[in-house]
């Protein structure tokens, strides 16, 4: 054997504060080396540095400067996962103040730092109760800290400090706040832990706790007064693990993250409560307001589709013509002429005027419209009785009549057979043909089926007293052929008029104009409701960072047993996700359910996968950019501090 190397040594170690320009020396040119098996008690006077050399020694706190070596290994090469893994594996802290979890039982406690260790949950238990049997506290495993004495908590924190298999037991004031018998108890632990092979370094300033000891330090102001090495560092002291090259662990499973989010998450179920609610409100407005706003646009849709998609309408006048029904611009041969280009399905002329029907005693107060026989193709009519009049009838100036479901109902309310029936109106006698299908109401809500039609030649010669055109109706083959269509209607009847006395409309660019509006109308409802949902997110920051503030001891005392700074920040995260992801599922729940209320009230709604798609992948993102600013400060805390604080 080539010179044994000593377990731990700090060469010339010194650290330094500087608070407000006043430089404390809580260390100076301290050497030391710790063999292993060695029972240590380190004295001296509180503010003498005793705390600052155990943080050091632990690798909780770095050395101003000087080197401090592990097994030979300088401590100031390792990275902080190194530095975690260190202290999960060689060292076990117990603290004056035993920095128990109030919400864990015992036996979870014990566990906790296994948890870094990549334990299961099985083996950690097991492991923890094994602990807890030997050090006397088998029945207490399952019971919360306040419900222990202290003198068992500190018990419990010296069985959390063993169960990753600490080399070195590192204890500050471990029996401060014992009553002498529970104090006297804990010595004989360490001392029965030291003779098992476990090297003890304890601070303390009472000389009766010292005298447990095999070697005393005693400090004061950052210096080393005295050092009695009574314990002959021979070879079989030398490290076992002398040779063993430090290496971070594997970061702790995301389903035990998930599994400590929902405890913590549980443990505080009121204001998880209500930042769960943020979300869900947020979400749910999303998606009912993309509901209501899409349910709108299918309406309106809906309505245009009853007319038809693809009609064209021709009226006369134009931009610097004066408007009037009776501008004498079309006729029945622009029709013609129409009706023989390409794309033209159905041409039908169109001109009406106001009239009474008689039949009997019974009148219909309403229109009657002149049309031809492609009026019943153009806007898409099927017979309910009878039959739409013949390109024969139009020839023939046929005296017939087509009428809607409406007119029908008035003039035969008994029921009698329209069809063959004579009517009077306009000063002749016209025979009943057809009666229309019922359509309803249209877009304006005005009644559809209200239709007297008859030839439109019959019309100029015996009721309108004028041989001009209202308008002509066209339906072209497809919705894609719209625009040609109308630009050959266009082209025709400037070649026949020499100039552009007509206007041309389509419900193609009304549908357009329609979604437009709609879709614009449904991206403001979303973005207010978009809103509420970053609303919820800032709720959900705001939470998080009360979260890490109020469980800084917590995060300390992980970060002290073991936890990596990625661990934390997987675990603050998580807890963020888990809000974030519970709130979206159960806002788009809601957002259905209201949805479907709205409905009961004749508000139309219609469901896409979109919005609900859009709300939760926004939370998603809400809990993974508002979770990210508290896990990282919960991630960089210092540990010291932490466990420092009341
Ligand atoms: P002990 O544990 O022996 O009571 P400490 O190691 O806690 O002593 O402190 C040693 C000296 O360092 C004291 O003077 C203390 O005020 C100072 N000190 C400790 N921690 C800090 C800190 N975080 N900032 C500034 N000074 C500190
Ligand atoms: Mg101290």
């Amino acid at each position: 054997m080539t010179g044994s190397v000593p377990l731990l040594q700090l060469n010339d170690v010194c650290r330094y504060y500087t608070n407000s320009e006043v430089e404390v020396r809580a260390l100076d040119k301290v050497s030391l080396s710790v063999d292993k098996g060695e029972f240590i008690a380190i004295m001296g006077q509180s503010g003498s540095g005793k705390s600052t050399l155990m943080n050091i020694l632990g690798c909780l706190d770095k050395p101003t400067s000087g080197d401090y070596l592990i097994n030979g290994q300088p401590v100031a090469e390792l990275d902080a996962d190194c530095l975690s893994a260190l202290r999960l594996k060689t060292f076990g802290f117990v603290f004056q103040r035993y920095q128990l979890l109030s919400d864990y039982s015992a036996q979870e406690n014990v566990a906790m730092p296994a948890i870094y260790s990549g334990m299961s949950k099985n083996e950690r238990l097991n492991k923890a109760n094994e602990l807890l049997g030997r050090l006397g506290l088998a029945e207490r495993g399952l019971h919360k800290p306040t419900e222990l004495s202290g003198g068992q908590q500190q018990r419990v924190s010296v069985a959390r400090a063993l169960i990753n298999g600490a080399e070195v037991i590192l204890a500050d004031e471990p029996t401060g706040a014992l009553d002498s018998a529970s104090g006297e108890q804990l010595l004989d632990l360490l001392k029965q832990l030291n003779q098992e092979g476990v090297t003890i370094i304890l601070i303390t300033h009472d000389p009766e706790v010292a005298e447990h000891a095999d070697r005393l330090i005693q400090v004061k102001d950052g210096i080393i007064l005295s050092d009695s090495k009574t314990f002959d560092a021979g070879l079989e002291s030398q490290s076992e693990s002398a040779t063993a090259k430090i290496t971070a662990l594997p970061g702790i499973g995301t389903f035990e993250s998930v599994i400590m989010a929902f405890t913590s998450l549980h443990a505080n179920w009121f204001r998880t409560l209500l930042t769960l609610l943020g979300i869900i409100i947020g979400v749910a407005s999303v998606v009912t307001m993309m509901a209501i706003g899409e349910g709108g646009k299918q309406d309106v849709l809906k309505r245009i589709e009853t007319i038809g998609t693809n009609l064209v309408l021709i009226r006369p006048g134009g931009a610097n013509i004066r408007r009037s029904g009776d501008n004498a611009s079309l006729t029945l041969d622009d029709a013609e002429a129409i009706a023989e280009l390409e794309g033209a399905a159905f041409t039908a002329p169109e001109r009406s005027t106001r009239t009474t029907m008689r039949y009997g005693q019974y009148d219909f107060n309403g229109r009657i419209k002149g049309t031809n026989s492609d009026y019943k193709g153009a806007k898409d009519w099927e017979m309910s009785k009878g039959v739409f009049f013949s390109e024969a009838d139009i020839e023939n100036y046929a005296p017939v009549v087509v009428i809607g479901a409406t007119v029908a109902e008035q003039l035969f309310p008994n029921g009698e057979e329209p069809v063959g029936k004579y009517v009077w109106m306009k000063s002749a006698f016209y025979q009943i043909i057809g009666v229309l299908q019922a359509k309803g109401a249209s877009a304006g809500g005005h009644d559809m089926d209200d239709e007297v039609l008859i030839p439109i030649t019959t019309g100029i010669m015996k009721a309108f007293g004028r041989d001009y055109l209202h308008s002509i109706v066209v339906k072209v083959e497809s919705t894609d052929k719209v625009q040609a269509t109308i630009e050959r209607i266009k082209a025709k009847l400037i070649e026949r008029h020499g100039k552009e006395d007509f206007m041309i409309h389509s419900t193609d660019s009304l549908v357009e104009a329609v979604t437009e509006t709609q879709d614009t109308l449904t991206w403001l409802l979303a973005s207010v409701a978009g809103i509420s949902l970053f609303v919820g997110g800032i709720g959900v920051m705001n939470i998080m960072l009360v979260n890490v503030s109020e469980r800084r001891r917590e995060i300390g005392l992980r970060i002290a047993t073991g936890a990596k700074p990625g661990d934390i920040l997987k675990q603050f995260n998580i807890e963020a996700w888990v809000v974030c992801i519970l709130g979206g599922v159960i806002g788009v729940a809601f957002g259905f359910i209201a949805s479907l209320i709205i409905q009961l009230f004749e508000i139309s709604v219609s469901f896409t996968l979109m919005p609900p798609v859009v709300a939760f992948i926004t939370s998603l993102l809400v809990g993974l950019i508002f979770g990210y600013a508290p896990a990282h400060k919960a991630a960089k805390l210092n540990p010291i501090d932490a466990l420092a604080e009341d």
